[in-house]
């Protein structure tokens, strides 16, 4: 109900841009609340924007926002007024310069690491959580939920810790103690089931629709289509470190493969009110998989759209989604732009983390080895063109899975504490 005192008072938190839940999969639309389903179609939602409200937003006007993901707010479907926020304001991570890495993948032209360990619970998952939470404390949700790989638990409860909000997350009972015990110190309620990821998320799904889960936001089931969003803030960042540019290419690594659309939505954004150019030829999208959870990648391989879920299995626990909810949209981004996708083994990730370290001093977890292989793989089979800018992307930390790594490096040299036994050792060369 608007007065003429409402109208006139001048408010200082703009309103949000989006305009609808829409149909991934027939386009029905449905207002924004927690639905994450179609009713006609069964297909996922997504938060469709108004575009005029999207082509008012300047340059100008994210440059002056906070050194955070809020920055892109007036692109995003809620946290426009600051109080609003569940989050601990993650976002503006490093984008590293890798010319070393470059220069030993025989990659010519400029080669960045975004490295997404650098937010608050180190994973990229603080960005889609802080959305998703935001969305869930204004649709009335008291209590903070996750079906998780690992990372989305340890943000989910670091989040509720931060907002004083109760939480419970599911996790596969076979996760890193790294993902593991960065989850419980919040203190939230952690419950580990004996079975694989999959089995989880389909617990939550059904547990979502009880009464006892009414007034629970699970931030990758009800909320889903906000979670989403929150990927997007990846693409702006990179855009805007490169100089309002988007690299020609990009390399993500998949698990529901939900990430990889976000961050070519992203773009298509940018370009399309006019915060960017599309780079000449426009942008590739390249997707990452390990060998033992490789759904999406395979079905690209046999150029077809079925998806055959796999029992995952591998180091990679954080991608290890076997029955990948946007796989289907990461299949149709990577086609369309004109990218690939692969996938690396154990011994090749676990390679991988270690190149990356000693070339760009980036400790990935095994979700960044993954990716750094495939990028490895890509410019060896020439699907990546080595002259073109490129932007991998690490989205997670190395000491979550440091087993992944602990018998291939330690001490280099064992010395007693003496000169004399220093240069025995050929340290003094
Ligand atoms: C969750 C996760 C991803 C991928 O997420 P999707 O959006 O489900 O594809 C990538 N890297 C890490 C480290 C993750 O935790
Ligand atoms: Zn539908």
């Amino acid at each position: 109900m608007t007065s003429i005192i409402d109208e006139t008072a001048s408010s200082p938190v703009a309103d949000s841009p989006a305009r609808a839940l829409v149909c991934r999969g027939c386009g029905a639309e449905y207002p924004l609340a927690a639905q994450h389903a179609c009713y006609q179609c069964f297909g996922p939602l997504e938060v469709a924007y108004d575009p005029a409200a999207l082509a008012r937003v300047t340059r100008a006007q994210i440059v002056a926002g906070p050194q955070n993901i809020w920055r892109y707010a007036p692109l995003l479907p809620v946290g426009q007024d600051p109080a609003s926020r569940v989050t601990l304001d993650p976002g503006l991570t490093p984008l590293v310069s890798a010319s070393a890495l470059a220069a030993e993948l025989g990659i010519t032209a400029p080669l960045w690491v975004k490295d997404d360990s650098a937010n608050p619970t180190h994973s990229f998952k603080d960005r889609v959580v802080s959305v998703a939470l935001t969305a869930a404390r204004g649709l009335g949700f008291t209590r903070f939920a996750c079906a998780s790989t690992g990372n989305l638990a340890n943000s989910v409860a670091a989040h509720a810790a931060r907002a004083g909000t109760p939480s419970i997350v599911f996790i596969p009972g076979d996760l890193e103690q790294g993902k593991v015990i960065t989850t419980a110190v919040y203190g939230g309620d952690l419950v580990a089931i004996e079975g694989s990821y999959d089995d989880v998320n389909r617990l939550c799904s059904e547990l979502v629709e009880t009464d006892e889960f009414e007034d629970t936001a699970f931030v990758n089931v009800n909320v889903r289509p906000f979670y989403a969003e929150g990927s997007k803030t990846l693409g702006y960042e990179v855009a805007e470190q490169l100089g309002w540019r988007i690299p020609a290419q990009v390399v993500i690594p998949m698990a529901s493969g939900e990430l990889l659309t976000k961050i070519d939505k992203a773009f298509s954004e940018l370009v399309e009110i006019g915060l960017v150019d599309a780079p000449a030829g426009g942008w590739r999208v390249f997707g990452a998989q390990s060998a033992g959870c490789n759904p999406i990648a395979t079905a690209l391989h046999k150029g077809t759209d079925e998806i055959v879920p796999v029992r995952p299995t591998g180091i990679a626990k954080s991608l290890n989604i076997g029955d990948p909810a946007a796989g289907l949209y990461a299949l149709e981004a990577v086609r369309r732009t004109g990218g690939w996708m692969d996938y690396a083994d154990d011994d090749e990730i676990r390679a991988a983390i270690q190149l990356l370290a000693r070339t760009t001093g980036v400790f990935a977890e095994t979700a960044g080895g993954v990716t750094t292989a495939v990028l490895r793989k890509l410019v060896a089979s020439g699907r990546l063109d080595p002259s073109l800018e490129t932007v991998v992307f690490n989205t997670g930390e190395g000491l979550k899975t440091i087993d992944a790594v602990a018998e291939q490096v330690g001490p280099t040299h064992r010395v007693k504490p003496s000169l004399r036994a220093a240069r025995e050792a050929g340290l003094l060369g």
